[in-house]
């Protein structure tokens, strides 16, 4: 009498308190994945893509390669993460319309479209063409924490992105000129 009792008590318990824990760690749930995807969208924005031109396909070279492609100076940025002086590049104060290429590889990095005056002395921009053509890694050469921004094709460094941008992103991404090259539109002929 006992058993047909207690067991069929226990499964019932059994089954109401596993109810009850899933539906606990459901609730508690929710807000960890709201924080989650809030602070990614801090780390890297989530703009539409501008044109949604992507190249994922990836290329690797040799150090000798890269020194046989590149000039000095971009060689110096792109393959040893330098900075060109703030107000030399030929970008940071350029107005042209169009879109800038890697110097490596010719993957499709900014467009004008985002490009702004920062002020900074490098050419700023608000985001890239495709997030899938960056790459973006945590920087912490100087002491402090920047996050670092390469070409997702070549691995190239570019320059860094910060968090002090213009609407819609609320950022800014500091480019090197030395590593784009700029691909001008063809203005339309009425
Ligand atoms: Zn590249």
């Amino acid at each position: 009498m006992t058993d047909r009792f207690w067991i069929p008590a226990m499964v019932i318990i059994t089954a109401c308190s596993l109810g009850s824990w899933l539906t606990c760690n459901r609730s508690h749930t929710v807000p960890k994945r709201t924080q989650a995807v809030s602070t990614r969208v801090v780390q890297c924005s989530d703009q539409k893509n501008i044109r949604g031109e992507t190249m994922s396909d990836k290329i690797t070279k040799t150090d000798e390669q890269w020194r046989d492609q590149l000039t000095p100076e971009q060689y110096r940025i792109a393959r040893q993460k330098g900075t060109e002086p703030a107000f030399a590049g030929k970008y940071h104060d350029f107005e042209g319309k169009g879109i800038f290429r890697c110097v490596g590889c010719e993957n499709n990095l900014f467009s004008s479209e985002t490009k702004f005056d920062s002020g900074s002395g490098w050419p700023s921009f608000w985001a890239p063409i495709s997030k899938q053509n960056i790459q973006t890694s945590p920087d912490k050469s100087t002491g402090m924490t920047r996050i670092e921004v390469m070409c997702n094709r070549c691995g190239a460094h570019l320059g860094h992105v910060f968090k002090d941008g213009p609407a819609p992103s609320g950022l800014r991404y500091c480019i090197n000129s030395a590593v784009l090259d700029l691909v001008e539109e063809k203005q339309q002929q009425d």
